[in-house]
C-alpha cells in the first residue's frame, strides 16, 4: 500500500481508542446507544421563524437545535445568514426550550461568534478541508460536528476529524451528508455504505443528514430511517413552519407537524436496531 505512514489517521481510529466515544452536550449524550434528533431550520430567519418551531421541535423528540446563523452558500447572491443576531435569537430559542444549540462555523471569524453561543460547532460540507478552520475547531472548547466533504473519501473525512482531534479536541461527531455523483435524481447521493466502514474503523458518533443528502422534503423519512437501521448514532433534519417560504432549503424541509410521527419511528426502529444487534453480537 503506497500511503504515506504520516498520511495514516491515528486518534481516530479504534486501534488507538477502542470503546465508542460519547459526546456530552448538557445532558445529552451522543453516540451511547440511543439515537439523537437534531432538528431546526436552514437558517435562522427571525423570532416568529425560530422560537415557535424551537418549543414544537423540543416536544415532539428533537434533543438539539440547529439553525444556521453564517450560511455557507454555493452563490454569492443568496441569503447568506443573519449573522450574531441569529446567534442571539438561537441562544433565545435554548433558554425557553432546554434545547442545545448547533449552529456553524465558516471561518475563523465566525467560529469565535459562535463559541460565544452555540454548544455544538458545525463545520460544514464546503468546509471539511479547511485545515486552519478544523485547527481552530480544536482548540475552541465545544464539539465539533464535522460534515463530509460532497468529494471526500472516507479517509479524508477521518483525516480531517483527525486535525481536530490532535489540535486537543476529543469530541467530534461525523456527518455523512450525501456526495456528488452522476446520478441526477436527487441533490446529493447518499452514501450509508460509509456507515458500517465508520464503525468499524472510528470510535466517533456517526450522524446522517438526510435533507441535504436528498434535497427533497419527501425523501427525508425513508432515508433517516434507512440511516438509522445502517447504525447511524443520530440524524439531522432540517425543519421549517413554512418551507415555501423559506430563505434557503425549503424544498427540502420537513413541516413541523411531519416532525413528531417521524421522530417516534426512528426512536423505535434505534431500539429495534440495538436489540437486533445485540442478540447476534
Ligand atoms: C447545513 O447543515 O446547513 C449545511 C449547509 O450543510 P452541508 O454543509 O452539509 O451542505
Ligand atoms: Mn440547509
Amino acid at each position: 500500500m503506497a500511503v504515506p505512514s504520516t498520511r495514516v489517521p491515528r486518534r481516530v481510529l479504534r486501534e488507538f481508542h477502542p470503546c465508542d466515544t460519547t459526546v456530552n452536550v448538557g445532558p445529552i449524550k451522543i453516540g451511547q446507544g440511543q439515537l439523537t434528533l437534531i432538528a431546526g431550520p436552514c437558517a435562522v430567519e427571525n423570532e416568529e421563524q425560530l422560537l415557535p418551531l424551537a418549543q414544537r421541535l423540543a416536544e415532539s423528540g428533537a434533543h438539539l437545535l440547529r439553525g444556521g446563523a453564517y450560511k455557507p452558500r454555493t452563490s454569492p447572491y443568496d441569503f447568506q445568514g443573519l449573522g450574531e443576531p441569529a446567534l442571539r435569537l438561537l441562544a433565545r430559542a435554548r433558554e425557553q426550550t432546554g434545547l442545545p444549540i448547533v449552529t456553524e462555523a465558516v471561518d475563523e471569524a465566525s467560529l469565535e461568534r459562535v463559541v460565544e453561543y452555540a454548544d455544538v460547532v458545525q463545520i460544514g460540507a464546503r468546509n471539511m478541508h479547511n485545515f486552519a478552520l478544523l485547527k481552530r475547531a480544536g482548540r475552541c472548547g465545544r464539539p465539533v460536528f464535522l460534515k463530509r466533504g460532497f468529494s471526500a473519501t472516507l479517509e479524508d473525512l477521518l483525516l480531517a476529524a483527525e486535525y481536530v482531534l490532535d489540535a486537543g479536541n476529543p469530541d467530534v461527531i461525523l456527518c455523512e451528508r450525501g456526495i456528488r455523483t452522476f446520478s441526477d435524481h436527487s441533490r446529493f447521493t447518499l452514501d450509508l455504505a460509509i456507515l458500517p466502514r465508520l464503525a468499524e474503523l472510528s470510535h466517533l458518533p456517526v450522524f446522517v443528514d438526510p435533507s441535504h443528502a436528498s434535497g427533497r422534503a419527501s425523501s427525508v423519512a425513508p432515508l433517516a430511517l434507512a440511516a438509522v437501521a445502517a447504525g447511524a448514532d443520530g440524524v439531522m433534519l432540517e425543519v421549517h413552519p413554512e418551507p415555501e417560504r423559506a430563505l434557503s432549503d425549503g424544498v427540502q424541509s420537513l413541516r413541523p407537524d411531519q416532525f413528531p410521527a417521524l421522530a417516534a419511528e426512528l426512536t423505535d426502529l434505534a431500539c429495534r436496531v440495538r436489540r437486533m444487534r445485540e442478540a447476534v453480537s
